[in-house]
C-alpha cells in the first residue's frame, strides 16, 4: 500500500511509522550483535544498553526529577488499579476523584485492598464535566489521592494538575496519565505516583510506566506481589522477573522519535493545534456534537455524534474507504471517537475533517 491510512484507534493505537520501520529493520539482528531483540537474555549488555538508554530518555523527555524512580513494569493501567492501593494504602483510607470509566475502575479496585472514599464525581453530568477541585471533599487521612488525568473513553482531561496542599491535604497524588502521557509536560512537585500503560501513546501494550516518589517506596502491605512491589522492582531496576524486554525496546525507539520532534514542548503544541482544528470543526456543524465542556476537552480522545445516528454504520464504512480507520466510540458511549495521540499528525486530523465535511454534504 502506498498511502498508510491514518489510524484514530483508541488503543492499542498507531505509532509513528519511522519507529515501525526501525523496528523491522532491526527485526533480526540489533546493532550487529546476530540477535534480534526479543531474543536477548534482559541481562546482557545488548538488552542493558536499550534499557538504559529507554529509561534516560525517558527522564529527559519528562524531565523527571532525580528524587522519582522510573519503573518499567507489567500489568497495564488496570493491575495498576490493584498495585498502588497494595504499596501506598497501608489498608487505609484513600481519596478517589471519579472522572469517568477508567477512574471508576479505580476506585471500585481500591476496596479490595483498603477504603477508597468517592471525594468528587462527574456522574451527575454523564461525565462531561470535571468537578472543580476546590469542591473536592478531600479526607484528612488519605494515603493518597487518585485522578485520571485524561479519561479515555468519555474524553475529559485535567489541563493541570491539582494542588493537594492548596485544598488543604498533605496526602499524595497519583495520576493514572495512561492516554495522555507524553502529550504534555507534567508538574512533578504536585505528584507522587504516575503510571501508564504504553499502548495508547508510546508503544506495543505489555510494558507499564510507574513513576513514583522516592519517599512512597517501601510501605507495601504484606500481600503485595513481590514482582509489583515498586520498592523490589526498583531495588532491582524494573528487572526483579523479566521485563517485557520488546515493548521497552519499542518504547525507547518512541522516545528517541520524539527527541527528533523536539521533545515534549514541541509535540504538545502540535496536540493542541490537531485538537483545536477539530473541535472547531464539529463545534462549526450542526450535524456533529462533542458533549464535553470546553474546559476539560481531550487533546487525547475526542468522542463526537452524529445528529443521526441511523448514518452510524454508512458515516464508518466510508471512513475505513477513504482511508480512516477505527473510528467507532466506545460501547458504553456510543457514538465516534477519534483518538489523536502523538503519533497521529496534523494532517490526519485534516483528513479526518475533510471526511466529516464530505460526509455531511452528502446527508443534506
Ligand atoms: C487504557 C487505559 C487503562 C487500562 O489499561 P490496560 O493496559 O488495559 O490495563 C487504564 N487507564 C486509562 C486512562 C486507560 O486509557
Amino acid at each position: 500500500m502506498s498511502v498508510r491510512p491514518y489510524n484514530f484507534s483508541a488503543g492499542p493505537a498507531a505509532m509513528p511509522l519511522e519507529v515501525l520501520q526501525q523496528a523491522a529493520a532491526e527485526m533480526t539482528d540489533w546493532n550487529g550483535s546476530g540477535m534480534g531483540v526479543m531474543e536477548m537474555s534482559h541481562r546482557g549488555k545488548e538488552f542493558i544498553s536499550i534499557y538504559e538508554q529507554a529509561e534516560a530518555d525517558l527522564r529527559e523527555l519528562l524531565a523527571v526529577p532525580a528524587h522519582f524512580k522510573i519503573l518499567f513494569m507489567q500489568g497495564g493501567g488496570l493491575a495498576e488499579n490493584a498495585i498502588v492501593p497494595l504499596n501506598l494504602s497501608r489498608g487505609e483510607s484513600v481519596d478517589v476523584v471519579v472522572t469517568g470509566s477508567w477512574s471508576d475502575k479505580s476506585y471500585k479496585e481500591a476496596s479490595k485492598y483498603c477504603t477508597p472514599h468517592l471525594a468528587a464525581t462527574g456522574a451527575d453530568t454523564h461525565f462531561t464535566t470535571l468537578p472543580a477541585p476546590t469542591q473536592w471533599q478531600l479526607s484528612a487521612n488519605a494515603q493518597y489521592v487518585h485522578v485520571c488525568t485524561n479519561e479515555t473513553i468519555h474524553g475529559v482531561e485535567f489541563h493541570s494538575l491539582p494542588d493537594l496542599k492548596a485544598l488543604g491535604s498533605d496526602a499524595p497524588l497519583v495520576i493514572d496519565f495512561s492516554s495522555h502521557v507524553l502529550s504534555r509536560s507534567v508538574d512533578w512537585s504536585k505528584v507522587g505516583v504516575a503510571f501508564g500503560g504504553a499502548q495508547k501513546n508510546i508503544g506495543p501494550a505489555g510494558v507499564t510506566l510507574v513513576v513514583v516518589r522516592e519517599d512512597l517506596l517501601g510501605h507495601a502491605l504484606k500481600v503485595c506481589p513481590s514482582a509489583f512491589n515498586y520498592k523490589t522492582v526498583a531495588d532491582n531496576g524494573s528487572m526483579y522477573n523479566t521485563p517485557p524486554t520488546y515493548s521497552i525496546y519499542m518504547a525507547g525507539l518512541t522516545f528517541q522519535w520524539l527527541k527528533r520532534q523536539g521533545g515534549v514542548a514541541a509535540m504538545e503544541q502540535r496536540n493542541i493545534a490537531k485538537a483545536q482544528l477539530l473541535y472547531d470543526f464539529l463545534d462549526s456543524s450542526s450535524f456533529y456534537s462533542n458533549k464535553v465542556a470546553h474546559d476539560c476537552r481531550s487533546r487525547m480522545n475526542v468522542p463526537f455524534f452524529l445528529a443521526d445516528e441511523s448514518r452510524n454504520d454508512a458515516f464508518l464504512a466510508g471512513a475505513k474507504a477513504a482511508g480512516l480507520l477505527q473510528l467507532k466510540g466506545h460501547k458504553s458511549v456510543g457514538g465516534m471517537r477519534a483518538s489523536i495521540y502523538n503519533a497521529m499528525p496534523i494532517e490526519g486530523v485534516q483528513a479526518l475533517v475533510s471526511y466529516l465535511q464530505a460526509f455531511e454534504k452528502t446527508q443534506a
